[in-house]
């Protein structure tokens, strides 16, 4: 069904994604327009797939206790717009009209604070490990939406890694861009 899917984008919801509702968001700032995409990757536990894990951890409803690496993020208030699960399945957690939680202190060609004007884009993956190819293709068609709906995004799609540096690592180097761009240019011919 995923590599089927065709998506839209209405009222700030991606229309073909499951949506699950987070808590953790705030409104953007009046004068920020979306203009930025950023590509991250989580898994819990890390570099462990499937669970839900990821999704409860948004809703602010993971039991902590289950794992020790939990406890390492537990009281975490995290979000992004969108996850996109191995099976290539796309959730929506945040409107795309508001401010989702994820790229913390950042900056993209010198402006900052990212999460104001940018849509976040988890995929279930790991520093460590090859993403899987429906992965690509659904991200693929995501962007190539996104960036008919929200103009100004254009060419900017960056890595936690490249807004975060020295901080943060991912999407990590498994993560192929030449590959991601090459499909997103093909989407757009
Ligand atoms: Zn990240």
């Amino acid at each position: 069904m995923p590599l089927s899917a065709t998506y839209r984008v209405e009222n700030g919801q991606l229309i073909g994604a499951r949506q699950i509702a987070s808590p953790n968001y705030n409104q953007r700032p009046e004068s920020a327009e979306i203009q930025l995409i950023v590509v991250h990757n989580i898994s819990l536990p890390p570099s462990q797939f499937g669970g839900g894990y990821i999704e409860q951890f948004f809703q602010n409803q993971l039991d902590w206790s289950l794992h020790p690496y939990f406890q390492t993020i537990e009281g975490m208030q995290v979000s992004a717009h969108l996850l996109i699960l191995r099976t290539g399945e796309v959730i929506q957690f945040v409107n795309f009209h508001d401010r989702a939680w994820h790229a913390g202190r950042s900056s993209y060609l010198a402006q900052v604070e990212c999460n104001d004007y940018s849509i976040g884009i988890e995929l279930e993956g790991s520093d460590d490990l090859p993403f899987e190819e429906i992965q690509y293709q659904a991200l693929a068609k995501i962007t190539a939406v996104l960036q008919q709906s929200y103009p100004k995004i254009q060419q900017h799609i960056a890595g936690h890694s490249d807004i975060a540096r020295g901080r943060k690592t991912d999407p990590g180097s498994f993560f192929q861009w030449p590959y991601f761009r090459q499909l997103l240019n093909a989407k757009k011919m």
